[in-house]
C-alpha cells in the first residue's frame, strides 16, 4: 500500500480499465464493490503527483478496507500478451479445439478484458450452442463483466442442453440480480428439497429478492421453508433480523433495499475517461502555477519595494520621495513602498538645507521574492545607524558563543542590510529554537538619545577620512551653529582647506562667530603675512557696534594689547552683550593669575551659554584655580549628567577631592572609575589605570616623592617628567628631542622650557623653547 506521511509519500492516481465486481472482500468479508484497474504510482508533495514512479494494476480493492493485491502493470501486460500470443498459435493449429476455445475464455476472464472477451464471445464460442460447459462458462464469464442478459441467455442455453445444479443456481443469482426472484426460484428450489446447507445462502439472497419487490408474504413463506430446511439457522442473527423486516412490512409491501444484491451500477467494466490522464499534468500545472505566483511577487515586490526613511538630525522635517511628501521625526524610522530604480529625495518645507538628491535601489529580479534585504534611506545622511546580533539560549545548556559586537554605519543616503530578523524593533524576550539549540538573530536601528561628541566620535569609529569630513559638513548644513561638529571637522580639515569652508560662510548674518575664531586661528598659523585687522575693522563698522563683531576685533593676533582689552570689555558690556568676550576676559584674567575675576567672569559666561561645553570648562577651571571647591562639585554634579561627560567630570572630581585632602572621598572616587573598567579587565589593566589615577592626586597634591614611586613602578626606564622632577634637565632634553610629534610634544618642551629657567640653565631652556616654534 503506498503510504503518505506529512504530505509527501506515494499515492495512486488515475484509473484505466476499470472492473468492478459485486463481491466478498477476501481480508475483510465484507460484501462490496471489488474494482481493479491500471494506475500509477506517484511520488507525492502535499498530495500533489509529481515524479510517476511505475504502472501498477490494481487488484479487487475493498471499498471498505482498501486492501487489495498489486501487481506490476508491465509483467501483468507481459504475460497476458505472451498468454494471448500461445492461444493464437494454438488456435490457427486447431481452430475449432474445445479445450482451446475454454482456455480462451478463461483467458479474458482473468485478465478482466472485456474486448477480448468480446471478440472470442463472439467469433468463436457462438458456434458452440449445443456444448454445456462452454455455455456455462459464457455466463460466468457474462456474469463477471456484468452482462445479466447475456448471461441469462448461456446460461438457459447450457441447461437446454443438459441439466446441472450448479448452472441453474448460477442462473438463480443472475435472475435475482436482474430483480425476478419469482423467475429465479424455479432454479433454486432444490437447495430447499434437498437441505443443500452450504447453498443456504442462496436462498437468503432470494428473500432479500423478494423484500426487494415489496413481497413480503412470498418471503416469510420462503422463510418458512428454509426455517424447516435448515432448522439450525433458525436462531442466526442475520436470519431472524430479514424476518422481521418482512413481518414488519407484510401489510404496507414496502420494498426495501437488498444490500447483497444491489449494484452501483458501476459494475461491471469501463475503459476510464480523461481525468486518467490528469495526473500527468498536475506536477507541470502545480509547477507552471508556482511560476506565475514567483514572478507576479518579483514584479510586485519590485514596484513596491519597502523601504525605511529615517531622520538622523534632531528635528523634525519634511521629506519628498519620488515627489511623496513624508514627514519624519527624529529617530523615528518611517516604512513606506516605492518602486524599484531611481529615487528622488526633495526637502519641501525648507526646514533643511539640503539640496535635492537621488539613489537607486534595484534587487535582481530573479531571487527578488527570497531576497531578504533591509533598505534604509537617510536623507539627512548624518543618522547613526546599528547592527545587532543577539544569541538566544536555555540555560542549562552550555553557553552560546558570543555575539558578534555592534557594528555602526554612517554618513550615506542608502544603507543596504541582508538577513535582518527585526527591523527597527526591539529583540524579542524569547524566540524559537528547534530542540533547544542556540539561536542567532539580528536587529538594525537608529541610535538615538546621543551628544554630538558621541554621534561624531561613533562616525569617526566607521567613516574614512574624506568620509568623516562629507560628515562633518552635512551636520553643519544642518546647523552651522553646532560649534562642536564646527571644531571637529576643522580638526579634520588641512589649513587651507579649512579655510577655504569656513570663507563660505564668514558673510552669514548673525555672525557666526565660531566660524570666525576658527577662520582667524587658522589665518594666523597658516598666513600670518596676512593683516586681518582691516578685515574686522570693516565687520565691525558694517555691524555697528554688533558685540561679537568687537569680540572678533579684539581677539586678532595682530591687535594692540590694551586696545584688545578695550574692545573686549566694550563687547562685554553692550546689550546683547557678547558672550564670548565676556568668556576671553575671564581666561585673560586665568592666565595672568586674577582668578577672583576669572571666576566672575567665567560665570557669567557660563550663565549666558550654558550649553556651550568649551565655556563650561573655562568656569570649571577658574573655579579650580580659585580653589572654590564646593562651587567646582557642584558644577561637575551637573555636567556629569549631561551624555557623554560622565568620566571627564569624574576625573575632575578626583582632582578636586585630591586638592582638598578629602581622602575618604579621592578613595571612593578612584573605586568608582575601577569599576567603570568592567568585569572583563584583567589585573594589569586595573593596576595600570590604578597608577595612573594615584599618579593624578600625587600631581595634586604636589607629592613628588609619591609620584616618582608610581611612576617608576610603571615604567621601564626614566620618563621624562621624572626626569624633570628630579632635576635631571639633560636627560629630560634627550627624552624631548625624541618625543614623538603629538599633542603632549607642545607640552613637554614648554615644562622644560619653564623648568630650566627657573635652575638658570638658559642653553636648555633656549633649545626647548626653539623646539616649541619648529
Ligand atoms: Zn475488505
Amino acid at each position: 500500500m503506498p503510504t503518505v506521511i506529512n504530505g509527501i509519500g506515494t499515492w495512486y492516481y488515475g484509473r484505466r480499465r476499470i472492473h468492478r465486481l459485486k463481491n466478498t472482500c477476501e481480508f475483510c468479508n465484507r460484501m462490496g464493490e471489488l474494482e481493479s484497474y491500471d494506475t500509477t504510482l506517484y511520488f507525492t508533495v502535499l498530495y500533489i503527483p509529481i515524479v510517476p514512479l511505475s504502472q501498477k494494476r490494481i487488484l479487487y480493492s475493498c471499498p471498505y478496507c482498501r486492501k487489495h493485491r498489486v501487481t506490476n502493470l508491465k509483467q501483468w501486460e507481459a504475460a497476458k500478451a505472451q498468454a494471448i500470443a500461445q492461444l493464437m498459435d494454438k488456435l490457427g493449429k486447431a481452430p475449432d479445439d474445445r479445450e482451446t476455445i475454454r482456455e480462451a475464455i478463461a483467458l479474458a476472464h482473468s485478465y478482466q478484458d472485456e474486448a477480448l472477451f468480446d471478440r472470442l464471445a463472439d467469433g468463436l464460442a457462438s458456434h458452440w450452442l449445443e456444448d454445456a460447459t462452454i455455455q456455462a462458462q459464457l455466463g460466468a464469464a457474462y456474469s463477471y463483466f456484468a452482462r445479466r442478459k447475456e448471461a441469462e441467455a448461456a446460461f438457459r442455453a447450457s441447461l437446454a442442453v443438459e441439466d446441472n445444479p450448479e448452472t441453474r443456481r448460477q442462473l438463480g443469482l443472475t435472475l435475482m440480480r436482474q430483480g425476478r426472484p419469482e423467475d429465479a426460484l424455479p432454479y433454486l428450489r432444490h437447495i430447499l428439497d434437498e437441505k443443500i446447507r452450504d447453498r443456504a445462502g442462496l436462498i437468503y439472497l432470494l428473500v432479500e429478492a423478494y423484500q426487494a419487490q415489496g413481497l413480503h408474504e412470498t418471503a416469510l413463506e420462503l422463510m418458512d421453508r428454509r426455517d424447516a430446511a435448515f432448522p439450525d439457522l433458525v436462531d442466526d442473527k442475520d436470519v431472524k433480523k430479514q424476518r422481521k423486516v418482512s413481518e414488519r412490512y407484510q401489510s404496507s409491501g414496502k420494498k426495501v433495499a437488498a444490500p447483497h444484491l444491489d449494484e452501483s451500477g458501476k459494475t461491471g467494466y469501463r475503459e476510464g475517461n480523461w481525468t486518467a490522464r490528469l495526473p500527468r499534468i498536475i506536477a507541470p500545472l502545480v509547477i507552471l502555477g508556482l511560476v506565475v505566483c514567483y514572478l507576479g511577487a518579483a514584479i510586485w515586490t519590485g514596484q513596491a519595494r519597502q523601504v525605511y526613511l529615517v531622520n538622523g538630525w534632531d528635528l523634525p522635517y519634511t521629506v519628498a520621495i519620488n515627489g511623496r511628501q513624508e514627514s519624519l521625526l527624529p529617530g523615528k524610522p518611517k516604512a513606506i513602498r516605492v518602486a524599484e530604480g531611481d529615487i528622488s529625495i526633495e526637502f519641501p518645507d525648507g526646514k533643511i538645507a539640503l539640496e535635492p538628491i537621488h539613489c537607486h535601489i534595484e534587487t535582481p529580479f530573479f531571487s527578488r521574492p527570497f531576497a531578504r534585504q533591509t533598505f534604509v534611506i537617510n536623507p539627512d545622511q548624518v543618522a547613526v545607524l546599528s547592527w545587532e546580533e543577539l544569541v538566544y539560549a536555555l540555560p542549562p545548556l552550555p553557553p552560546p558563543p558570543p555575539s558578534a559586537p555592534p557594528r555602526y554605519y554612517a554618513g550615506n543616503l542608502l544603507h543596504t542590510f541582508k538577513g535582518i530578523d527585526y527591523e527597527f524593533t526591539d529583540f524579542p524576550q524569547n524566540v524559537k529554537s528547534e530542540h533547544g539549540a542556540p539561536v542567532k538573530k539580528t536587529r538594525v536601528s537608529v541610535v538615538s538619545n546621543f551628544n554630538q561628541e558621541q554621534r561624531l566620535d561613533l562616525a569617526a569609529e566607521v567613516l574614512d577620512q574624506k568620509q568623516q569630513i562629507q560628515f562633518g559638513k552635512n551636520l553643519l548644513k544642518l546647523n552651522p551653529d553646532d560649534f562642536y561638529s564646527l571644531s571637529w571637522l576643522i580638526g579634520r580639515l588641512p589649513a587651507q582647506e579649512g579655510i577655504d569652508f569656513l570663507s563660505t560662510r564668514l558673510g552669514a548674518r548673525p555672525i557666526l562667530v565660531e566660524w570666525h575664531r576658527h577662520y582667524q586661528s587658522l589665518m594666523e598659523k597658516k598666513h600670518p603675512e596676512v593683516d586681518l585687522l582691516p578685515k574686522y575693522r570693516q565687520l565691525a563698522a558694517e555691524n555697528k557696534g554688533n558685540a561679537d563683531a568687537l569680540y572678533l576685533l579684539g581677539r586678532i593676533d595682530q591687535q594692540d594689547l590694551d586696545e584688545s582689552e578695550k574692545l573686549l570689555k566694550q563687547a562685554a558690556a553692550s546689550r546683547p552683550p557678547s558672550v564670548y568676550a565676556i568668556n576671553a576676559l575671564g581666561y585673560n584674567a586665568l592666565v595672568q593669575g586674577e582668578f577672583a575675576d576669572a571666576v566672575r567672569w567665567t560665570q557669567d559666561a557660563h550663565k549666558l551659554a550654558p550649553q556651550n561645553p568649551s565655556i563650561g570648562i573655562a568656569y570649571q577651571k577658574a573655579l579650580m584655580a580659585a580653589g572654590k571647591f564646593d562651587a567646582l562639585l557642584e558644577q561637575l554634579r551637573i555636567s556629569q549628567a549631561l551624555p557623554g561627560m560622565w568620566l571627564s567630570a569624574l576625573m575632575e572630581r578626583l582632582k578636586v577631592y585630591a586638592r582638598k585632602g578629602d581622602k575618604k572621598n579621592t578613595q571612593a572616587t578612584i573605586e568608582e572609575m575601577l569599576q567603570l573598567m568592567g568585569p572583563s579587565a584583567n589585573a594589569q589593566q586595573r593596576r595600570s589605570v590604578q597608577n595612573a589615577l594615584e599618579s593624578t592626586v600625587c600631581c595634586c597634591n604636589g607629592d613628588v616623592p609619591g609620584y616618582l614611586k608610581l611612576a617608576s613602578e610603571f615604567s621601564n626606564g626614566l620618563d621624562l617628567h621624572s626626569a624633570i622632577l628630579q632635576g635631571k634637565l639633560s636627560v629630560a632634553a634627550g627624552l624631548a628631542a625624541n618625543q614623538k610629534d603629538d599633542a603632549s610634544h607642545l607640552n613637554s618642551h614648554a615644562l622644560l622650557h619653564l623648568t630650566a629657567l627657573k635652575a638658570g640653565d638658559k642653553k636648555i631652556a633656549d633649545r626647548a623653547n626653539a623646539s616649541n616654534f619648529l
